[in-house]
């Protein structure tokens, strides 16, 4: 166990290591999984096997980079 604290809310957390999702807290990372969800549920109209691997594609591209920049902006 460990403690880090979150890039985003500046609390600290605790985990056994740090987490892939890099130094954020669960509650910050919950708002980036559901802020993910929603712009999916927009481009989920159409779903060509085509569209659907470039989605997965950008819903790996958005976890990563999305999640830090989304949440200094509305906070
Ligand atoms: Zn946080």
């Amino acid at each position: 166990m460990a403690s880090f604290l979150c890039d985003q809310c500046l609390t600290a957390f605790v985990e056994d290591s740090l987490p892939r999702r890099g130094s954020v807290c669960f509650k910050c990372h919950l708002k980036g999984i559901r802020i993910g969800f929603t712009q999916g549920k927009e481009e989920f109209k159409g779903p060509t096997i085509g569209e659907r691997q470039r989605k997965t594609v950008a819903d790996a591209a958005a976890k990563g980079i999305v999640a830090e920049p989304v949440g200094q902006r509305w906070v």
